[in-house]
């Protein structure tokens, strides 16, 4: 089966939900995550296209120092990574061990109607985030992303998992949360 971000997130719900610290991105994926299982340690960001990398990682960085820091899963798009290549740099130079970026590759931009990406043409987002200076890179397809999402949250990161998906999505309804809420709830949750 070919799975879509949704069978995806579907599948890696039971390891990282309530398990980690999720930053998910705007649009569909947020929407999906929530749709699949809700909980006060997912931080929907509704609001700022390209930045749930940026965001995650930022959380990870505040909290590493922690004597058993929990782990941050930023999931973002193809998209949305195009949009803000500076940060692979970032997570390059100053990524904390506590911190995954699991890069949902569809090739289109889904929340607008599944234009296609470069990432469907020549563009390869793991070669640019070896390039940045990521070591741990994985390309994964299907269910083989469970198994690689869930030794990267038992080893030392920053990690990057570019999980290839088809494009498309389930017909989902808006999140029925306002940010401020959404924020509230997850400042506490982090706790
Ligand atoms: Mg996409």
């Amino acid at each position: 089966m070919t799975y879509r971000r949704y069978e995806l997130l579907k599948d890696l719900a039971p390891i990282m939900v309530d398990k980690a610290l999720i930053v998910s991105n705007i649009g569909f994926p947020s929407q999906e995550v929530y749709d699949i299982q809700d909980s006060p340690k997912n931080f929907y960001m509704l609001g700022s296209m390209g930045l749930s990398s940026s965001i995650g990682l930022g959380l990870a960085q505040s909290l590493v120092n922690e004597d058993d820091p929990q782990t941050v899963i930023s999931i973002d798009g193809d998209g949305s990574v195009l949009m803000n290549l500076g940060t692979l740099s970032t997570i390059g130079n100053y990524g904390p061990k506590n911190y995954i970026l699991l890069l949902v590759d569809n090739g289109a931009y889904g929340s607008t109607g599944d234009q296609p990406t470069h990432t469907s043409g020549r563009t390869d987002l793991a070669g640019m985030a070896r390039a940045a200076g990521i070591e741990s890179v994985h390309v994964t397809h299907n269910e083989g992303t469970k198994a690689v999402l869930e030794q990267c949250m038992q080893t030392d990161g920053p990690h990057v998992i570019v999980a290839k998906v088809a494009p498309g999505s389930p017909k989902l309804k808006p999140i029925p949360m306002d940010p401020g809420y959404i924020r509230d709830r997850f400042k506490l949750a982090i706790k």
